[in-house]
């Protein structure tokens, strides 16, 4: 089957590999979909901390069930997506219901081989069912799942005023998920395209473009003065992160969802006064893609619309690149297999 390896940073090649053979309590999905993400572009530009050369990526999937061994309830020729998070079983978080964060992670397409190939053994039991969701739908569950997850964290509850700071496709699901919980979002980004995208296609009235305005002075207008009850990063962007800590409300949360690999500090007298709570929020679980897909199924989310390029499997490395360019305005890129 034809397979797409990064070989080394910023270069992919295809390859011939063979198709995987069906092993006890594993599934084996016919991919359809390919969701790139962030983590493919880092990857792809060797930034990605944890990242090991040759690498298929891919986490973003969804596919048709052709062979399935112990997959109670699973239909051969079902659509499916999975949960692409491989975790241990024994380890104190999976003990403790938190596979997300298994100390012994393998996230498919990072610390293990991906989705860009034609068929994919998977562990039977991280399949989810497709529930008449279309294979785009499906393929983006997995990152709308991120910022679920990310809301349950903060525990947000309607109401609330909730700053996501970041407006790609984590920070885009994230405030869809805020918002289905009944908050008041405001979204936070230095483009002003991604902000018009939160107003026009997310619906969120509040946007705030640091670059251009006092943001902290624009937060509290917005909130009476009060600040955010809950901070959300998705940038990941060490300054942002540093700096969200003022935007935090006395007594509030203030959850990082995406991932800097240098040390981050903040006053601790900001910090304190506050009494912040700080936590981190790493993939997400089986919880949260079941709430994206009963969200979706309801329509309370439509993430196609973040679709902003299409290309078909055996051009992605002749287009790859290009979409680590700014100026292509790439929200969400989706690979496609032919039929
Ligand atoms: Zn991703
Ligand atoms: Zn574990």
């Amino acid at each position: 089957m034809k397979t797409l390896v990064c070989t080394t940073p910023g270069a992919f090649a295809y390859q011939e590999q063979e198709k995987p053979v069906l092993g006890k309590d594993r599934a084996i999905i016919k991919i359809k979909r390919i969701g790139v993400c962030g983590t493919d572009l880092h990857a792809f530009r060797g930034t990605q901390p944890y990242f090991s050369y040759p690498r298929v990526l891919g986490h973003e999937l969804s596919g048709e069930l052709v062979e399935a061994d112990n997959a109670p309830g699973f239909a051969i020729g079902e659509a499916v997506t999975f949960i692409p998070y491989f975790n241990c079983g024994v380890c104190i978080a999976c003990r403790s219901g938190k596979p997300n964060c298994c100390v012994n992670i393998q996230v498919c397409g990072v610390h293990a081989d991906g989705g860009m190939v034609e068929y994919l053994s998977v562990p039977s039991r991280l399949l989810v069912h497709g529930e008449g969701l279309s294979y785009d739908e499906l393929a983006l569950v997995e990152p709308l799942a991120i910022g679920a997850h990310g809301v349950r964290r903060a525990d947000v509850q309607a109401g609330e005023f909730v700053l996501v700071i970041g407006a790609g496709p984590i920070g885009l699901g994230t405030m869809e998920f805020a918002r289905i919980a009944g908050a008041n979002v405001i979204a936070m980004d230095v483009s002003n395209d991604r902000l018009e995208f939160c107003r026009e296609k997310l619906n969120i009235q509040h946007t705030i473009n640091p670059a251009e305005a006092d943001a902290a002075e624009e937060l509290r207008r917005i909130t009476n003065g009060d600040m955010a009850t809950v901070v959300i990063d998705a940038t990941g962007n060490l300054k942002a992160i540093e700096g969200g800590i003022n935007y935090l409300a006395h007594g509030g949360r203030y959850v990082l969802i995406g991932l800097q690999k240098e040390a981050f500090s903040f006053s601790h007298p900001e910090f304190h006064k506050r009494e912040s709570t700080l936590m981190s929020s790493r993939n997400a679980t089986r919880q949260d893609f079941e709430h994206v897909i009963a969200s979706m199924k309801q329509g309370l989310v439509d993430p196609k619309t973040y679709i902003t390029h299409r290309v078909d499997f055996d051009q992605v490395k002749d287009q790859f690149e290009n979409w680590l360019n700014p100026e292509m305005k790439v929200i969400k890129a989706m690979i496609s297999h032919a039929d």
